[in-house]
């Protein structure tokens, strides 16, 4: 270990039954987040996985109806695999995604229906690390994911959406960004670690039309699993930046 060395992260809560992953697009859960989904659903929580777009615009070679069909399909069976069985996706257009009303209302809707305890999210950052830029899809959806989940709880904000006994929810507890260069928390994922590369591998046609030159699945994930790891202190983690939203409440909690 040099003075260089990232600091140790947190294990993170596990005392919850229901989450809602919320990302842009589909694939976004599998670059890192999935393995951390097999774990917890395998403790028999319960996670839902909503796409704001369905990626349509994400395959050079491919139409935007075409792709849209062959990425919803890819993301429903990458969700399987990691005990993920409903997946939505709520229509915005990929690589436009704007933060505003209607995607917050969006959001807020979501987090009413399924009512979780805590809604996971990408990084929405500038950046993953340094020299690696973020998107803006991600950073759009996430500002948007972080203002829904508590318009969410607020009966005034959007009332329009409660109708036929949906209500508020301000059961949230806390936002967690997965793969935040911030991140103080993470989670052991090495005992799942095969099911996010396998949940990463169901993304064929899309990695496929990357076009990226040896690229490995596995390779990768491992990569990235095992500098979180080391400071979790197992083989394999999966890095998290924790937005708690109890009032009072320290992202520490
Ligand atoms: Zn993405």
């Amino acid at each position: 270990m040099t003075d260089m060395a990232p600091p140790p992260l947190k294990p993170l809560p596990e005392d919850w039954s229901k989450a809602v992953a919320i990302v842009a697009h589909p694939d976004d859960m599998e670059f890192g987040a999935a393995a951390a989904v097999a774990r917890w659903t395998g403790q028999g929580k319960s996670i839902v996985y909503v796409m704001v777009t369905s990626g349509e615009a994400g395959i050079d070679g491919l139409e935007p109806d075409e792709c849209k069909r062959v990425r919803e399909q890819e993301e429903i069976d990458s969700a399987r695999i990691v005990g993920v069985d409903t997946v939505e996706f709520l229509g915005f257009p990929d690589g436009v995604v704007e933060y505003g009303l209607p995607l917050r209302a969006a959001i807020a809707d979501v987090v009413r229906r399924h009512q979780p305890e805590i809604v996971m999210t990408g990084n929405f950052r500038d950046r993953f690390g340094p020299g690696a830029l973020n998107q803006a899809d991600h950073i759009a959806v996430g500002r948007a994911v972080l203002d829904g989940v508590r318009d969410a709880g607020n009966r005034w904000v959007f009332p329009e959406q409660l109708t036929d006994g949906l209500e508020k929810w301000g059961g949230v507890r806390a936002v967690w960004a997965a793969g935040s260069p911030e991140a103080r928390h993470g989670v052991d994922t090495t005992e799942t670690f095969d099911k996010g590369v396998e949940s990463l591998q169901a993304h064929r046609a899309y990695i496929d039309g990357l076009g990226w030159e040896d690229f490995d699945e596995r390779e990768m994930l491992e990569g990235f699993g095992r500098m979180t790891g080391t400071r979790l202190g197992v083989a394999f983690g999966a890095p998290f930046e924790v937005y708690s939203l109890t009032w009072g409440g320290t992202d520490d909690d």
